[in-house]
């Protein structure tokens, strides 16, 4: 994924191709963050764990169900029919492959998913981390850390509520959610309809983004 640059090409002109970029150029901004914080107390999920993936369906803003969308449907070229209801029958992500247990959209999978194992809580208290205690059958790398380790590290520990936030101010529309699988069915089908635009017009419609 790190040419998306290019893979985002055929959109340019469009307000797409810069809604795609920010949120793009977000994540890559904020990797060095988790990298460290995960490096320096020894933090890691198992390989395929998923136990989080198979208990919720994220929440995503519009940037960040959009970025999913072309990632699925351009990059991939995934048939995505079945996100289509998919939260009315099912409590789990539609994004983790059951059979692998990985994530298809790892490189483009929303905030939540970032800050969940490898950022603290912001507490009255202070900031605090307390591990993840989902996969207890499995060798456990996402451990606690205690307040006093918290305090004494010299690195900029990531705090989670400061991610959402900054999402969500990345463009001042970028506030509401939705539930993963019917943001993404969404904004497929957008991304569609602008490819068609395109592609029989030539022409740089905008394409600015309806809170629907
Ligand atoms: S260790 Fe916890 S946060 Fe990491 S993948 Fe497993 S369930 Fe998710
Ligand atoms: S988007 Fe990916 S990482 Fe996030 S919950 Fe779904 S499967 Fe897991």
């Amino acid at each position: 994924m790190d040419g998306i640059e290019e893979a985002v090409a055929p959109f340019r002109g469009t307000s797409v191709f810069g809604d795609l970029l920010t949120v793009w150029n977000y994540y890559r901004s904020i990797e060095h963050d988790f990298s460290e914080f995960e490096s320096t107390f020894g933090i890691a999920c198992p390989s395929r764990c998923g136990r989080c993936c198979e208990r919720f369906i994220p929440d995503v803003t519009y940037l960040e169900a959009l970025l999913i969308a072309f990632y699925l449907t351009s990059v991939k070229k995934e048939d995505i029919s079945y996100l289509d209801g998919w939260g009315l029958s099912h409590d789990s992500c539609p994004l983790l492959d059951g059979s692998t247990k990985r994530c298809r959209a790892y490189a483009v999978r929303p905030i939540i998913c970032r800050v969940f194992c490898s950022a603290a809580s912001q507490t009255k208290n202070g900031l605090s981390f307390r591990g993840c205690h989902l996969s207890t059958d499995m060798p456990h790398m996402v451990r606690e850390i205690s307040d006093k380790e918290l305090k004494a590290s010299h690195i900029r520990i990531p705090v989670m509520s400061e991610y959402g936030e900054k999402i969500r101010q990345l463009q001042e529309w970028n506030t509401e959610t939705k539930l993963l699988d019917e943001a993404v069915i969404e904004l497929s089908a957008k991304l569609e309809l602008l490819r068609r635009i395109l592609a029989e017009s030539g022409d740089d419609d905008d394409f600015t983004p309806q809170a629907s």
